[in-house]
């Protein structure tokens, strides 16, 4: 039968060159505490790999490990320094933890899925018994790793949009792999500079592989996506193009609202949602409330349905098809004497050659990909992040499909 170091030994997957010399149980605080010990005269040299004589041991360190049973385990050591003659005197590598690591290997590796299986970073650092800044550590490290594994050989199709950051009016711009359905990297504000940091994530032979890029009707993004990635095509994201119609009929129907109610015509009062909702997601009232408004000769009606026949633009077969829609439609729109939809419909107009490349790349960065509504939940759940590095941690720690998990364990 195993001595109780020896089976503490086994557990933790120590190898034979470190024994427990030590277990002190403290049954008050609930910590285990295990001190180790190298057993071996000479050390290998953790620049180089030589075998080299021991020449003294660093201060003693501890590292948080997995719980034993209701037990806070604690694994203590005084490393020993290795004397290299190529390098000089460093601490050796310890199999059980990374270098700075304040954890053990496996710790972090639990932690990683705990934190990726969680409601919330601070439901994930309760339940590990550690505080939200060693959370925060732990997603870095694992972040850190993640991106130095990371391959992006295969990327052809890359989203670039903005996201709202902090309460105000502060924005970060966000790179993704539309294919992988992977955030590929987060740069602070939406500027030229901010694009020119996302495209510096890719090498220059990557850039060549780049078909097609996706993105609003932002010059910034589309100055710096000519210029670092001159023969992909930019096709505006047709979310985009429908968020600025919705916006276009919501104002329509503020206006006239604040009109009629003037006159104390209530037609228009609670018909938000009625018109901004796409008419196959409402309610049977709804869409009864939405007929009634468009057999009536309000404003109202007729963005909507400027608005509504848009959508059968993305129906066309070709580019062909959808510039003589665009014509029919921009010439209809520019007569409706609805000042915010001709807004729109110039701005179409001016972006037209990027919009039709939709039907040669028919791509988006639209809800349907995962990582949008992810990224909102980070963002909710976080409360508005006050420091970017937080926020972009997160957004890659859990929209990066990265490889987390340390190796070696
Ligand atoms: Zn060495």
């Amino acid at each position: 039968m195993d001595t109780l170091p020896q089976h503490y030994h086994r557990m933790v997957g120590l190898n034979e060159d470190w024994t427990i010399s030590n277990v002190q149980l403290d049954t008050d605080a609930r910590t285990l505490t295990l001190a180790l010990e190298c057993v071996r005269s000479r050390v290998a040299c953790s620049e180089c790999g030589a075998s080299c004589s021991k020449n003294d041991h660093a201060a003693p360190r501890s590292w948080r490990h997995l719980d034993a049973m209701q037990f806070q385990t604690v694994l203590t050591a005084r490393v020993p320094r290795s004397a290299c003659d190529v390098c000089g005197v460093k601490t050796i590598a310890v199999p059980w933890a990374g270098k700075h690591g304040r954890f053990t290997l496996m710790f972090e590796a639990f932690a990683i899925e705990v934190l990726q299986a969680s409601r919330s970073v601070q439901a994930a650092a309760l339940l590990l018994s550690i505080d939200w800044s060693t959370a925060q550590t732990i997603m870095e490290r694992a972040v850190h790793r993640g991106l130095e594994r990371r391959s992006l050989e295969e990327v052809q199709h890359i989203g670039i949009d903005e996201k709202s950051f902090r309460k105000g009016h502060d924005y970060v711009s966000v790179m993704t792999d539309i294919d992988g359905s992977r955030v590929l990297e987060v740069a602070p504000e939406r500027t030229i500079e901010a694009c020119d940091r996302l495209w510096n994530t890719l090498s220059k032979p990557q850039k060549k592989k780049v078909r097609a890029v996706c993105m609003d009707m932002w010059q910034a993004f589309e100055t710096s996506t000519e210029k670092n990635v001159p023969n992909a095509k930019i096709v505006h994201d047709r979310f985009h193009i429908s968020k600025y119609l919705n916006e276009a009929v919501d104002k329509v129907r503020r206006a006239e609202n604040k009109q009629l109610q003037a006159d104390g015509d209530e037609r228009l009062k609670g018909l938000r949602h009625t018109v901004l909702f796409n008419p196959e997601n409402l309610t049977e009232e709804k869409n009864e409330q939405l007929s009634v408004l468009l057999k009536s000769t309000l404003a109202t009606g007729r963005a909507w349905t400027l608005k509504e026949s848009f959508r059968f633009f993305w129906d066309e077969d070709d580019a062909v098809g959808g510039r003589a829609f665009f014509d029919r439609w921009y010439s209809w729109a520019i007569r409706c004497r609805l000042e915010p939809i001709k807004k729109v419909a110039r701005m179409l107009k001016g972006r037209l050659d990027r919009i039709l490349t939709w039907f040669s790349s028919p791509i988006s960065n639209g809800p349907s990909e995962g990582f949008n509504s992810r990224i909102q939940s980070i963002k909710s759940a976080a409360r508005g992040f006050r420091i970017f590095e937080h926020y972009r941690i997160r957004i890659l720690f859990f929209c990066g499909k990265l490889d987390l998990i340390p190796n070696d364990i």
